[in-house]
């Protein structure tokens, strides 16, 4: 596992007081790890970086499907044969993406990995014809039983995998900034690849937070001013290879198991971190219309969605 740590410290100065605005890279769960804190000591300021680091760690080794000792990795060895009793964290964010999947009918659904994990991106590997063919049924969020008096999770399809690969970084991101309020961080940001969320405002002005070009990882599709709010993108770039003109990437469509085409990016605003994560995911399946009425219908929840035209479309708070 990479773990890189790349400080920088900007050194500003008020009314006789020496505070920073401090900046940390590293690389954990698989994508790029951005933390910016301003604090007054420069040691809070580390420590502060360092406790999201070692939490982006925690949440990996408890639910990466790479990491055999994950608690995710032993729930889809086992939970179609008995049912696994997980930590409660594990319990709420199943039951969370389960919930998606009724809100979004079906769009967000984390069984897509019965699938999803016979690819390999990096060596752009696709399943089979029989291999996809066997796979495709066991994906539906209805295979998986939840019960809650025991934080059990079993499966009544023995092909059924999940990954929470469409929701954890969202989670991550909210609990980073719940840990550095504890500390007594107000201002912060906190990006695990897509999903940024900011504590506080940078000091007397907005972030300034931008979209990605999905075709140009140099330009800036859109640039928004945000203050203590949070912001995903799901995006058909992160994850993909191409092979005899078609683009396979790492979003898919549950209905039929095979990378969605509608949308190019897609871009969700709101509080919570976890459901902004879940819902461009989602957003990114069903596409401009039924995303759009999803997300208008969803208060404290706005989209940005690029469709695969190019063209821009923006949910109804953000257009007035
Ligand atoms: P990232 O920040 O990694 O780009 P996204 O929020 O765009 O993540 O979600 C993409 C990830 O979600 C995929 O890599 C996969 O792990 C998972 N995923 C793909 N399709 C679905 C789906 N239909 N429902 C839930 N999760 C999905
Ligand atoms: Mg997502």
């Amino acid at each position: 596992m990479k773990f890189n740590l790349v400080f920088a410290v900007c050194v500003l100065f008020s009314n006789h007081v020496q505070a920073k605005w401090t900046s940390a890279n590293a690389s954990i769960m698989g994508t790029n790890i951005h933390v910016e804190v301003w604090a007054e000591e420069a040691s809070l300021a580390e420590n502060a970086i360092q406790t999201v680091f070692d939490e982006m760690q925690r949440i990996n080794q408890l639910m990466s499907p790479y990491i055999e000792s994950s608690e995710l990795s032993k729930i889809n060895r086992l939970a179609a044969l008995k049912p696994v009793i997980v930590s409660e964290e594990m319990f709420n964010l199943i039951e969370l993406s389960v919930g998606l999947s009724m809100e979004t009918e079906g769009a967000f659904d984390i069984t897509f990995a019965s699938v999803g994990f016979l690819y390999n991106y990096q060596e752009k590997i696709k399943p089979k014809t029989v291999q996809f063919n066997q796979a495709v049924k066991a994906i539906d969020y209805r295979h998986i039983h939840l019960n809650p008096k025991k934080t059990s999770v079993a499966f009544d399809h023995p092909d059924v995998k999940i990954d929470l690969g469409g929701i954890a970084k969202g989670h991550v991101v909210d609990t980073s900034i719940e840990l550095l309020k504890g500390l007594g961080i107000q201002h912060a940001l906190v990006t695990a690849g897509g999903d940024t969320k900011l504590l506080g405002d940078r000091r007397g002005r907005p972030w300034m937070v931008g979209i990605r070009d999905p075709r140009n990882k140099d330009k800036q599709a859109v640039t928004l001013p945000l203050s203590d709010n949070a912001i995903s993108t799901s995006g058909d770039y992160e994850r993909y290879f191409e092979q005899d003109g078609e683009r396979y990437h790492h979003i898919l469509s549950p209905k039929t198991g095979k990378s969605v085409h509608e949308v190019q990016s897609v871009s969700i605003i709101g509080k919570r971190s976890t459901l902004n994560d879940g819902l461009s995911t989602a957003v990114f399946v069903l596409g401009v219309q039924a995303g759009m009425d999803l997300i208008n219908k969803t208060p404290g929840y706005e989209a940005i969605i690029m469709d695969k035209h190019r063209k821009m479309h923006y949910s109804k708070e953000l257009k007035r």
